[in-house]
């Protein structure tokens, strides 16, 4: 461990270790600090409950980073089809990978696979250190010189600080950054479920009007389950026994996967809309679920937080080759303006989203399903959709950039 360094990223989840891995080529001297360490994962080992659908996009950022096959080796996924419709009338939107002449439209990956694929390539490079683990007790913030003091007493010092530390993230804090935070009122109901029928490689997503119930393919047929309902009736579901949890999950689901045989362990998480005031102060920046949080129903989190990982790497290593500042605001305005049109456009779409189907109004209720088929019937509109949530369109990083589309 040196006692100062270019880059100090804090949090080592996916995004944090993202954007190290990307460093990875660069001349900077990089520190990752992650307060958990996590154990490998046994093909016997039971799925975990926080799984995320991986877009195209952030495959490619895997590939390019040589993480892709730690994850293939270990276990992912892949997804062929997905399969939307609404509750309330006979709207339905398909996406079909054939259609748009690729093999897969991505892949869902337990994100300790993730996160354990990117540490062994962040521990072969001689220019990051991986501090773990460590949790950093208090942040003394410097547009110069920030100073991070760790759990075992250890002060180190960072041209730049990069806060990647979830939600409550301690360096937003730090740097007095503000959130706009509005809830969805609703929680996430997240676990595995086994049903009699198989989920043919197809993410699932049926809207009620409490809220999305996605069932998301898994390796060995089983599915993990993200349900988002009213914060009560999110209590209830976790706390019913595990018959009743499958009879309701079943009905909720319109018996599409036949009946629900058998559920793991049970967890809802608080599903809020967050998003920083800013994302970067001069010696500052904030990725991932430090700077934004949406709503899970189009599977967008970790994705926008993988592209703002290679979209800040890709401006500091710019800089440093062009001998500029890596920490100046005017270069890490680059970044700021780069991503933060892009998620704040996804961030209103998904509360758009959650709005219309939550939506009980008669008239409104006819218009949406007519919505939907109309978008399922028109080719070039629905391509359009399916692109933008594989992340081929928009601004992408070069590491993101997929060939053949
Ligand atoms: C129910 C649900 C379903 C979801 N499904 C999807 C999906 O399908 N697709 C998708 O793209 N996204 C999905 N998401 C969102 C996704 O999980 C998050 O956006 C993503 O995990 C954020 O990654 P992160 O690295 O920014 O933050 P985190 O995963 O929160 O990682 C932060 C890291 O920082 C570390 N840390 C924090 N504080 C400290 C400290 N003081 N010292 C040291 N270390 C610290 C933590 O230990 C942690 O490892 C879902 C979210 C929910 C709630």
């Amino acid at each position: 461990m040196k006692d100062h360094y270019d880059v100090v990223i804090i949090g080592g989840g996916i995004v944090g270790l993202t954007l190290a891995c990307a460093l990875g080529k660069s001349r900077l001297q990089v520190a990752v600090i992650e307060a958990h360490e996590l154990s490998d994962i046994h093909s016997d080992d039971d799925y975990d409950l926080r799984v995320s659908a991986i877009s195209r996009a952030s495959q490619q950022v895997f590939e390019n980073l040589q993480a892709w096959p730690g994850m293939k080796s270990r276990r992912i996924s892949p997804y062929e089809n997905m399969h939307v419709w609404d509750s309330t009338g006979d709207g339905v939107i398909d996406f079909d990978a054939a259609d748009l002449g690729v093999d897969v439209l991505g892949h869902i990956i337990e994100n300790r696979v993730i996160q354990l694929s990117l540490i062994e390539q962040v521990k072969k490079l001689s220019n990051v250190d991986w501090l773990c683990p460590l949790a950093v007790d208090d942040i003394h913030y410097s547009d110069t010189n920030s100073q991070v003091k760790l759990d075992n007493s250890i002060v180190i010092k960072a041209s730049l600080l990069v806060g990647a530390d979830g939600a409550n993230s301690r360096v937003r804090q730090a740097a007095g950054i503000e959130i706009e935070a509005a809830p969805y009122d609703q929680k996430g109901v997240v676990c595995v479920v086994q049903s009699t029928k198989h989920h043919q490689f197809t993410a699932w997503q049926r809207f009620l009007p409490t809220g999305p119930l996605a069932f998301l393919p898994l390796g060995d047929g089983r599915c993990s389950i993200v349900w988002s309902a009213t914060d009560e009736e999110a209590d209830s579901l976790v706390a019913l026994d595990e018959d009743s949890f499958c009879r309701e999950l079943e009905q909720a689901f319109e018996y599409t996967l036949g009946k629900v045989e058998a559920v793991g362990s049970r967890a809802a998480f608080p599903l809020i809309r967050r998003h920083a005031e800013t994302y970067i102060k001069p010696g500052l920046a904030l990725i991932g679920d430090a700077a934004h949080t949406i709503h899970p129903l189009a599977g967008q989190g970790a994705n926008l937080g993988i592209l703002d990982a290679a979209s800040l790497a890709q401006v500091l290593i710019e800089a440093d080759l062009q001998r500029k500042s890596i920490s100046s605001f005017a270069t890490l305005r680059k970044f700021e303006r780069w991503r933060r049109g892009e998620n704040t456009l996804m961030m209103y779409s998904m509360s758009g989203f959650k709005n219309l189907f939550s939506n009980e109004q008669p008239e409104l209720m006819v218009l949406r399903n007519f919505g939907l088929n109309l978008v399922n019937s028109i080719k070039p509109v629905k391509h359009k959709f399916v692109r933008h949530a594989m992340g081929l369109d928009g601004d992408l990083p070069e590491i993101a950039k997929t060939t053949g589309w």
